[in-house]
């Protein structure tokens, strides 16, 4: 449930006022003013003339990059299909593009992610797995954070037999700054049930996905 900021004095229209809310968020103009310091931050001038459109399309951008915040990864997956007619095998998505950022400097990871689920009765629409991925991508993140909350997410909707989400990313606070490793690629994964306690089910889902 959202709660809205008591006894605010700002009634500028706000771009998702009624949806869930992670946080209080902001009005478009605090965001656009916030941009125009981290330029002054940088060094440039946010009134020179090529920098005049710059906070908006950024907080545009913000709206794209953090898409996330204003999904619900469990209705995404509440439409589920009883009729498997006994498919009772492994379902795998692989190399699901995402594009996330890492809370930590708030740049970019960029990967692909594997997800398989062992069905018990329920399937849902392959699209649904992809969207999953990217309702979690898009919001600042760590990459451990972000593999676990769609295992459990698919877990806890789908109830399987098993999940098991691989996640592979390229960080760019690792190759733009700081360590400076531009071809470090780092992998995290999350097994539960079977994809756990089966080896030969959880080696062959990471032999589909060339991992083994
Ligand atoms: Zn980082």
């Amino acid at each position: 449930m959202t709660q809205r900021r008591h006894g605010s004095m700002e009634n500028a229209p706000r771009d998702h006022g009624d949806r869930k809310s992670a946080t209080d968020r902001p009005t478009r103009t605090e965001a656009e003013e916030a941009v125009r310091t981290l330029i002054r931050w940088a060094g440039d001038d946010p009134d020179r003339e090529g920098l005049l459109g710059t906070p908006d399309r950024v907080a545009r951008s913000y709206n794209e990059f953090f898409a996330g915040y204003w999904q619900d990864p469990e209705s995404i997956l509440r439409t589920t299909f009883e009729e498997t007619e006994g498919y009772d095998e492994m379902v795998v998505l692989r190399n699901i593009d995402y594009e996330s950022h890492c809370e930590h400097h708030m740049v970019p990871i960029i990967g692909k992610a594997h997800v398989a689920y062992l069905p018990n009765n329920r399937v849902v629409g392959i699209s649904k797995l992809a969207r999953v991925v990217e309702a979690y991508a898009k919001r600042l993140q760590i990459q451990e954070k972000m593999t676990a909350q769609i295992a459990k997410t698919i877990n806890d909707v789908l109830a399987p037999k098993g999940v098991a989400v691989v996640v592979e990313g390229n960080h760019e606070c690792m190759s733009t700054r700081g360590v400076h490793k531009p071809d470090v690629t780092m992998v995290t994964s999350t097994m539960l049930g079977v994809f756990r306690d089966d080896p030969s089910t959880r080696r062959e889902f990471l032999a589909f996905i060339g991992k083994s």
